[in-house]
């Protein structure tokens, strides 16, 4: 017997290799070759309008359904176009033309407008917003890819503190944009002193201080102000006082007045006329203006003339009012119509009596006294009868009554409306009377505010400068006009 030394193969060895030949080949037989069409990217693809579609396409291969690391790609087609520049639906198809297998795969491109446009916001440099105040627009621009500039369509919304810009194109895509308002105040309020940096007090009077402050920012801030200094009314003298007023930003301000106390002028009729006497007089009257003239005379025991119409008769009380109160109550006439009164000189004492009859009836007395009205050198009465003005100043005369003019025009029946103009004209015309050695008989009308509210200045000058004011009388300068019809 032959010993067998060579070793062999264990017989499991065998089998096993030979189980797994059987098996690959059964694995081999069994995978099937499969054609693969897979999109790259995703099915729907949007391209902004004006762009062009740029094809990510797709995965295109054979693969072993059992043995799927074995795979190789495979041609294929694309069908259909996209065009970029018309909004639109595209459908883009992929086939690979295989006989055995034919597959295809679908993308669907949208082409459109979806970018919204664009809003600049400009900013000045140190622009600032007043608090409480309503936001300057510094500008913007708003522009958009499709539809180009859109800044006319902006709209802009201010709500607390921002402002809100929002524009939409033709496509609906809607931009927006917001500002943050910088807000600042660097203005100081606004110090008013009621009656100015300076004003008279009479002593013994009560001096009642008045002014504003009203902040841009702040509103009214009247009650912050800070008043230095006092003022005493039972010594004569002048007061400094001085207003500070700052607002919530620290901004200030600071304004003075001078308070002048000083004894109240009062007028002190000596009865004797000259070129320092005045004679105010009042025309066309009463009106609803006359009470408060009445007043104003009254605080300097001012005498004064009025040549009363019935234009107003609901007033006509007042003429009892000038009456009791020491005033001289004259005729003007009735209607003050000139068409009426000039036509003859029987129309004329028509009037000229009603007017008179008013008087009476406030008074008890008949006035002695009249003025005709424009003036005894009036020349519209030659309009309605010729010479009636030196008939009616003989025929006044010889019914005993005296017509008055004036030498001192205010200018308040037409020239002005102001009451400093009539302030003006009135103490020039005074002055220049007194230079000519004439008292002064000056013209306003009680039916004009304006012209009663310089009445005050008109007396205060005249009495710190020396006049005295006096009613007319029978006696008094008639500053008698030349007639002229
Ligand atoms: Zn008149």
């Amino acid at each position: 017997m032959t010993k067998n030394t060579k070793r062999r193969p264990p017989v499991l060895v065998y089998a096993a290799a030979a189980l797994l030949l059987v098996a690959a080949g059964v694995v081999f037989i069994l995978n099937k070759w499969e054609t693969h069409i897979e999109l790259i990217g995703p099915k729907h693809y949007h391209v902004q309008t004006g762009e062009s579609f740029e094809d990510p396409g797709v995965i295109a291969e054979t693969r072993g359904t059992l043995l799927p690391f074995l795979h190789r790609k495979l041609n294929y087609t694309t069908e259909g176009t996209v065009d970029g520049n018309a909004n639109g639906t595209y459908t883009v198809r992929y086939v690979i033309d295989n006989e055995k297998d034919p597959v295809a795969a679908e993308r669907i491109v949208t082409v459109s407008d979806t970018v919204a446009p664009v809003i600049t916001l400009t900013e000045i440099e140190d622009h600032y917003t007043v608090p409480n105040h309503i936001y300057e627009e510094e500008g913007y621009t708003a522009v958009d890819s499709m539809d180009g500039d859109l800044t006319d369509l902006v709209q802009t919304k201010e709500l607390n503190g921002y402002v809100y810009y929002s524009v939409t194109d033709s496509s609906g895509n809607t931009g927006i944009a917001i500002r943050k308002i910088f807000y600042d105040d660097r203005t100081p309020p606004g110090l008013v002193l009621e009656g100015g940096g300076e004003v008279t007090v009479w002593l013994g009077s009560d001096f009642e201080d008045s002014y504003t402050a009203v902040d841009d920012a702040d509103g009214d801030v009247t009650s912050s102000v800070q008043v230095t200094g006092s003022v005493d009314t039972s010594t004569a003298g002048d007061y400094e006082l001085s207003y500070t007023s700052t607002d919530a930003h620290g901004n200030t301000v600071t304004v003075y007045r001078t308070v002048h106390v000083k004894e109240k002028p009062v007028n002190n009729d000596t009865g004797v006329e000259g070129p320092k006497v005045i004679y105010l007089t009042f025309d066309d009257g009463p009106y609803r203006y006359t009470e408060t003239l009445l007043d104003i005379l009254d605080k300097y025991n001012v005498k004064a003339t009025f040549f009363t119409t019935s234009a107003y008769p609901a007033y006509a009380y007042c003429m009892r009012l000038e009456a009791e109160r020491g005033h001289t109550v004259c005729v003007h006439t009735r209607t003050h119509d000139y068409s009426v009164i000039y036509s003859s000189t029987d129309n004329y004492w028509a009037d000229f009596n009603y007017q008179n009859n008013v008087i009476y009836e406030q008074t008890g007395k008949y006035a002695t006294m009249f003025r005709f009205p424009g003036g005894s050198s009036n020349t519209v009465s030659r309009n309605y009868c010729s010479g009636v003005m030196t008939a009616l100043a003989r025929q006044s005369a010889e019914k005993g009554l005296i017509y008055f003019d004036w030498n001192v025009s205010s200018g308040d029946a037409g020239a002005t409306t102001s009451t400093e103009v009539v302030y003006q004209n009135v103490i020039s015309g005074i002055r220049g009377n007194s230079a000519y050695g004439k008292p002064s008989v000056v013209l306003q009308h009680d039916v004009k505010d304006y012209s009663v509210a310089a009445v005050e200045r008109i007396i205060l000058w005249g009495l710190e400068n020396g006049y005295t004011f006096r009613a007319l009388t029978p006696e008094s300068y008639t500053a008698h006009h030349g007639i002229a019809n």
